[in-house]
């Protein structure tokens, strides 16, 4: 703790405008509206105050968490001792060049697909309907509906961990898997190729599917999405699903009863309740299909 005041004074005094907060309830911040207070939290509005942040940290040997919307996150009930560097809202700028899109990292994917479409590029629909900031979703290489972010991310800008900007061509994308994965490096933008296309059926295809996502997922409910990435050849859901844990509860967690693969924060749920429901899902799951499940959802603690 002491260390994290420390890169609060040294980091105000050299970053006056950077916005600085302590002990933010990260309930605030997570799509799951789960999570005690982090130590302290940067968000940079330019890249040169994000550089600073990541900089300084260095300077004291303290490994900052980097964040986009809060949207495949859980935190601790207890908080964290952490640094955390969000990139949403400050970092949101995009520019268009012919098919390209320069977009910075704290953008949400949902503007990002909206200005593409009005655009006239294809390429981005998918994306319209996943909650979370271009930063998030390279580092996940989210996906949906048979589109994922490796089909569209030609460069990444991003921040080493001693601050230096770097450019990258290589991103090792798998299933939810980047070379960003690993958390040393914070994002700064992406350079997107898209397509030319039509701005009326990229935008029926938009509507048809946030009306797929509509029905079957549980958007009236806070949740960080699908809880468990795809094992291969099943899907969790199903696998939840067929062992009789839709409706599920642990606390305030449920397995939602309109889709499985889904935890839900029906009203108070903790870390704690989530994190039980998981295990005792993960358990059964296996017990009675042979399959061990993996969380998708990163956890900070
Ligand atoms: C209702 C709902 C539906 C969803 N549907 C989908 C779906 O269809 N497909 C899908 O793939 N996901 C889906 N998700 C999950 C989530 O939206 C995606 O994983 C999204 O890409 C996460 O982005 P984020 O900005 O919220 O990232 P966060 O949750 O903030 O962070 C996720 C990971 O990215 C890292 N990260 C974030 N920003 C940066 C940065 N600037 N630099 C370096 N690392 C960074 C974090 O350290 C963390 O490891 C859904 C979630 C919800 C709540």
């Amino acid at each position: 703790m002491e260390r994290i005041e420390q890169l609060k004074q040294v980091l105000s005094n050299r970053c006056p405008d950077l916005d600085l907060r302590a002990n933010e309830p990260m309930s605030r911040y997570t799509s799951f509206r789960v999570g005690g207070p982090a130590a302290l939290m940067a968000l940079p509005k330019t890249i040169q105050e994000a550089a600073a942040a990541v900089e300084t940290a260095a300077e004291l040997g303290i490994e900052p968490f980097f964040m986009g919307n809060g949207s495949n996150l859980l935190v601790a009930d207890e908080g964290v001792d952490r640094f955390l560097i969000r990139s949403t809202p400050g970092l949101c700028g995009c520019q268009a060049k012919g098919t390209t899109l320069l977009a910075d990292s704290g953008i949400s994917l949902a503007r990002l697909a909206m200005t593409a479409r009005d655009l006239g590029l294809t390429g981005l629909e998918f994306a319209h309907g996943i909650p979370g900031s271009l930063g998030g979703a390279v580092t996940m290489n989210a996906g949906a509906y048979g589109g994922e972010m490796a089909q569209v991310v030609r460069e990444v800008t991003c921040l080493t961990k001693s601050g230096q900007v770097e450019r990258v061509e290589e991103f090792d994308f798998g299933y939810r898997h980047s070379a960003f994965s690993d958390g040393s490096r914070m994002i700064l933008g992406a350079r997107l190729e898209l397509e030319k296309g039509e701005t009326e059926s990229i935008s029926a295809r938009m509507a048809e599917l946030a009306q797929q996502r509509q029905s079957k997922q549980p958007l009236e409910y806070p949740s960080a999405g699908s809880m468990f990435k795809r094992p291969a050849g099943h899907f969790a859901g199903a696998l939840i699903q067929e062992c009789g844990l839709k409706g599920f509860t642990v606390g305030g967690a449920q397995v939602s009863e309109k889709h499985a693969g889904f935890v839900i924060n029906r009203g108070g749920a903790t870390c704690g309740d989530i994190l039980a429901l998981v295990e005792q899902v993960k358990e059964r799951v296996f017990a009675h299909t042979g399959v061990m499940l993996e969380m998708e959802v990163k956890v900070l603690r």
